[in-house]
Formats: C-alpha cells, sequence, structure tokens
C-alpha cells in the first residue's frame, strides 16, 4: 500500500488527504495547531456560547467546487445554510445595492442597469460548472469547456475598474467593485474582475451559503471522511524541515511557497527556489469580531438580510482604498468585508447577542491598530452600531500569522492575486503542484486555483501525486 504524508490540514489538505485515501493511500496529516481546519476554523471568539468564524465564512466555491460536490460531505454533518440576501452593499445617503442568489431578483434591484447585469452574469451563471471544471485546475490544461473558457476570458483579463464602466449607474458599480475587491489587488491592473466575475457568478449558481454552527463543520466532514477511509491526523506537530516528516511514498505541503522552501532547503532545484523567492504574498486582513446586542442598524434595513454586507463607499472609494492598501498606505476609509453568519444561522448567536464578523483590508505587515476604522466604517452604515457591542476580539496582521504561518504578513488569500501569479501559482508550469522534488507536492492556496475553503488545490495536488505514485509502480 502507498503511503503519504500531509502537512497541514486546511481544507486543502484534508482534501488532498481525503482524495489519496479514498485512492486507496495510507494516509496521515500533520497539523501544527491544536486544532485542524486551519482557515476553516470557528469557536468562541469574543463571548461563551457565540459562534464567530475565524476566517473562511461565505462559501460560494465550497457549496460550488466540483471536488468537495462530489464527497456527500452532508453525511458527515456538513449542511449549508443561505440567508436570503447574499451580499448588501449600502451607500451614502442612497439605497444599498444587493445581491441575492436569483439573478433575476439582483437585476430587478439595479435599474436600468439589471439588464446589463443580466448580459455580464446570465451566461457565466449558467455555465458556472463547465467553467469551473477548467479555471479551478491549472491554466496550462488542454480546456474541456473551450467556448465557455473563450467567452469568459475577454471579460476576466480586464481590469475591475474597466469591467464597472459596462454598468451605468453608481449602485451596480458599487456592487461590482465590492465583489472584486475580493481580489485583494489594485482594481485598475489586469485581470482583477476575474475574480468578482467567479464570485458572481458562483453566487448566482449556487448562493453563499454558511456551514451550519460554523465553517469548522468543513474540516470536520472532511476529517470524518479521511477516517472512514483509514487516514490518521496528529494535531500540535510543527514541521520544520524535511527531517520531521515520517517516510513515505508522496508528501504533500499545504503551506506557503516560503516555508516549503524552508522545510526543504538545498532539495528543491534552484531554478524553483528563485521563483518561489519570487512569489509575493498578498495585504493583509484586521479582522475584528464583535458580540452585539440584537441586531445592526443599518440605515438601509435591507442590509440586515444579508449574510456578507461590503463596506467601502462607491466604486472609485473602493479602488481608491484598495490601491493605497496595494502600495502599502493605509487607508483612512479602508474597504471592509462584514459578516452576519447568524442571519442564515441562528445557532451561532446566544440570548439575543449575536456574532459580526468584520475584517479590514490592511497592508502586507500592518502593525497599527485598525479597530477603530472597521468601527467607522460600520458605524458610517449603521449609525448606534457602536452603542450595540457587548465584546470584541481583535485579529491583527501579526495575530493572523502566528495562528497559522500560512498567513504570512497577514495575507489570508495565499499570494497576492497580481501579474501572472493570478492564475500561474506559485510558478508557470504545466503542473504547479510539483516542487521539483521527487514525490514531494505544494497543495495549498498558493496553487491553482488559489484562495477559498474549496478544497480544489488540495485536489489538484493529490492527481499529481497518484500520477507519481502510478509512474513509480510502473
Ligand atoms: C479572515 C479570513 C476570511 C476568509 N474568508 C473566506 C470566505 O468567506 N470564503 C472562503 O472560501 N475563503 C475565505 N478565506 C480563505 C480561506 O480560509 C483559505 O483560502 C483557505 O483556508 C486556504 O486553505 P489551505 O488549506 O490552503 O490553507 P489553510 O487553511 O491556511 O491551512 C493551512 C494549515 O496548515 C497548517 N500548517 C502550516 N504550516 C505547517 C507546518 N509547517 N507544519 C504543520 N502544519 C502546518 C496550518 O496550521 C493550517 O492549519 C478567508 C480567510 C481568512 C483568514
Amino acid at each position: 500500500m502507498s503511503t503519504a504524508v500531509v502537512v497541514g490540514s486546511g481544507p486543502n489538505g484534508l482534501a488532498a488527504a481525503v482524495h489519496l485515501a479514498r485512492s486507496g493511500v495510507d494516509v496521515q496529516v500533520l497539523e501544527a495547531a491544536d486544532e485542524i481546519g486551519g482557515g476553516t476554523r470557528s469557536g468562541e471568539l469574543t463571548v461563551p456560547g457565540l459562534v464567530h468564524d475565524h476566517c473562511s465564512a461565505f462559501h460560494p466555491m465550497g457549496a460550488g467546487s466540483p471536488y468537495l460536490q462530489t464527497l456527500g460531505l452532508e453525511r458527515y454533518g456538513l449542511r449549508w445554510l443561505w440567508p436570503e440576501i447574499d451580499c448588501a452593499h449600502p451607500r451614502d445617503g442612497g439605497e444599498a445595492a444587493l445581491l441575492y442568489r436569483s439573478l433575476e431578483e439582483t437585476a430587478a434591484g439595479l435599474g436600468v442597469d439589471g439588464a446589463r447585469w443580466r448580459r455580464m452574469f446570465t451566461d457565466l451563471a449558467g455555465g458556472f460548472d463547465a467553467l469551473a471544471a477548467d479555471l479551478m485546475r491549472p491554466v496550462l490544461n488542454v480546456p474541456r469547456h473551450p467556448l465557455r473558457l473563450a467567452a469568459f476570458g475577454p471579460r476576466a483579463l480586464l481590469p475591475a475598474s474597466v469591467a464597472a464602466r459596462w454598468f451605468r449607474t453608481p449602485k451596480a458599480r458599487a456592487l461590482f467593485g465590492g465583489v472584486a475587491a475580493h481580489a485583494y489587488h489594485r482594481l485598475d491592473r489586469p485581470a482583477t474582475s476575474a475574480v468578482g466575475l467567479m464570485i458572481t457568478a458562483a453566487g448566482h449558481r449556487y448562493g453563499w451559503p454558511v456551514a451550519e454552527g460554523g465553517s469548522a463543520a468543513i474540516s470536520r466532514a472532511l476529517a470524518a471522511q479521511l477516517a472512514e477511509h483509514g487516514g490518521k491526523i496528529h494535531t500540535g506537530v510543527r514541521v520544520r524541515r524535511a527531517a520531521d516528516i515520517p517516510a513515505a511514498d508522496v508528501v504533500l505541503l499545504d503551506v506557503a511557497p516560503g516555508a516549503a522552501l524552508e522545510i526543504l532547503g538545498d532539495a528543491v532545484p534552484s531554478r524553483i527556489t528563485k521563483s518561489y523567492k519570487k512569489f509575493r504574498h498578498a495585504p493583509g486582513a484586521f479582522k475584528v469580531d464583535f458580540a452585539i446586542d440584537g441586531p445592526i442598524p443599518w440605515a438601509d434595513p435591507a442590509c440586515g438580510r444579508a449574510g456578507t454586507v461590503h463596506l467601502g463607499g462607491e466604486f472609485d472609494e473602493i479602488a481608491g482604498a484598495e490601491r493605497d492598501v496595494a502600495s502599502g498606505r493605509m487607508p483612512d476609509r479602508p474597504f471592509v468585508l462584514l459578516g452576519q453568519q447568524y442571519v442564515a444561522d441562528p445557532s451561532r448567536s446566544h440570548d439575543g447577542v449575536n456574532p459580526v464578523y468584520a475584517y479590514a483590508h490592511v497592508p502586507a505587515g500592518y502593525t497599527g491598530d485598525a479597530t477603530a476604522a472597521v468601527v467607522a466604517q460600520i458605524e458610517r452604515f449603521a449609525p448606534g452600531f457602536r452603542d450595540r457591542v457587548v465584546a470584541t476580539a481583535v485579529t491583527a496582521p501579526a495575530d493572523l500569522a502566528r495562528d497559522n504561518p500560512n498567513q504570512v504578513g497577514g495575507d489570508i488569500i495565499g499570494g497576492a492575486n497580481g501579474g501572472v501569479q493570478v492564475v500561474f501559482r506559485p510558478r508557470i508550469a504545466l503542473d504547479p503542484y510539483r516542487i521539483g522534488v521527487p514525490g514531494v507536492f505544494l497543495c495549498s492556496a498558493s496553487t491553482p486555483p488559489g484562495a477559498g475553503a474549496h478544497g480544489m488545490c488540495g485536489y489538484n495536488a493529490a492527481e499529481s501525486a497518484l500520477r507519481h505514485l502510478r509512474g513509480s509502480r510502473g
């Protein structure tokens, strides 16, 4: 029986482990933290009884993941729950723009831009599964659905600032800008519309659900499936060098490229070492979790029915904040993503007190305190919010990095979405999961298709490892 060690139990490490174990490989997972899950952990961060997500919260790409969908994770306790509105984008003195799972309902709220929203997203949402089959694996593969990919390509390659001009109203532009800001990059740079288009299309196909009881349900379900196939997980084991890894036929590293170099040292060929050293991380996140008494007093009450609320004002303001952050400057009004998971999943709340999750985009390694800026962005659209706060828990970029070494400088997306890294990560290669050391593979979000609790990086890396095992047997 072939053997595998997976270092790291984030959603990608676990997806890789499950795929290998289901393919008959004897798998063990080594996890540095005391708890499994990496970016899919959740727990009581503010007051007893309230469940906060440490990292991933909303899962259009998780629900729409070509691999996770094959696993029947609901049999292991994963249940997706949807808010009535996927995402609200409040605007100063105006109505919030609302993104529904239904494309028609979304378009109906966008006035003259409704028809344009339909034209932008109908084919992407309708063909999302085919598109995902091509986009959620390395780009240098023969496409399975070339025509669909060819139709997506020209739109995806545009800077978000150019794609936004397709819309006539500030409302639709702001809605698109908030989703495009998930690229965590300057919105006037090529291909920054790709992330916004994909997440919106995934949302119109699958919604933006939360996991009942917290995102940890995703990793718990994966771990349960792994155990069923004989896999074992050891927590509290930090791998610092190759000698810390038990002998195995294949090793998969759910770590950042820099960490892979530290672990493997001189075994990595110099051309790959060079490209990993050039790998760039994204700006950081400054996260503030709140316990609040009752609901948030939104100026536009529709925001209270949304799972996600994007706080950043109009498109140009968001683009300006993202430009500052990418250049290492902290904006006065950073883009803030706020999560009201409890709207979809009341089990997160306790005794009328609700958990609210918010994080600001900040420069990489930002050492200041962005708490006031986060609160100010919420107050701007929900006057009186401050008075509802019962408790606060702050996670600065340094805390994120300490908590999970993959989050270098507070980078929560496994590497910058700039330049060629949008599609070629961590380097340009037919098989980007190979590290150049026979039998060793990178499987973290620093590989295609990038960030998100979808497990596709892990699945693709495990496929590469299985090819290696078949080759070495033959
Ligand atoms: C604040 C925040 C919000 C987010 N929001 C969303 C969202 O709403 N939706 C979404 O889909 N995604 C979201 N993400 C992104 C998502 O969480 C990540 O893309 C995803 O978790 C990446 O999975 P991964 O397996 O590659 O790595 P991770 O989840 O980072 O897991 C890596 C694991 O490896 C372990 N590890 C690292 N180095 C070692 C070592 N040397 N030895 C042993 N163990 C090691 C770590 O402890 C960790 O458990 C968010 C992330 C953050 C932080």
